[in-house]
């Protein structure tokens, strides 16, 4: 399946957030951290050992919270996003 370059973007005031490497097209409901690209203080979060130590994606300009923790068998950990509080663009 071929991926593409997202950025997302807070949806209230427009910061950029993250750097997504999305297989297929279609709506982003689950980001997977192994797939974002940066910044490294999010991409890091991928080696977290419990869902505890994963903080809810929030915008760090206006803490509007865009995702919220969850797991998923095989140990790839994700936000579940929130419909309508951020924006995406396709990066490059
Ligand atoms: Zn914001």
């Amino acid at each position: 399946m071929a991926s593409q370059t997202l950025d997302i973007f807070c949806g209230l005031c427009g910061a950029f957030l993250v750097g997504y490497q999305k297989k297929g097209s279609g709506q982003l409901i689950r980001l997977y951290l192994d797939h974002v690209t940066h910044p490294d203080s999010i991409a890091r979060l991928k080696s977290v050992a419990k869902k505890s130590d994963l903080p809810p994606l929030a915008c760090t300009a206006c803490n509007n919270r865009v995702g919220l923790a969850m797991s998923r068998e095989g140990g790839r950990w994700a936000y579940r996003m929130i419909k309508g509080s951020f924006k995406r663009k396709r990066g490059n």
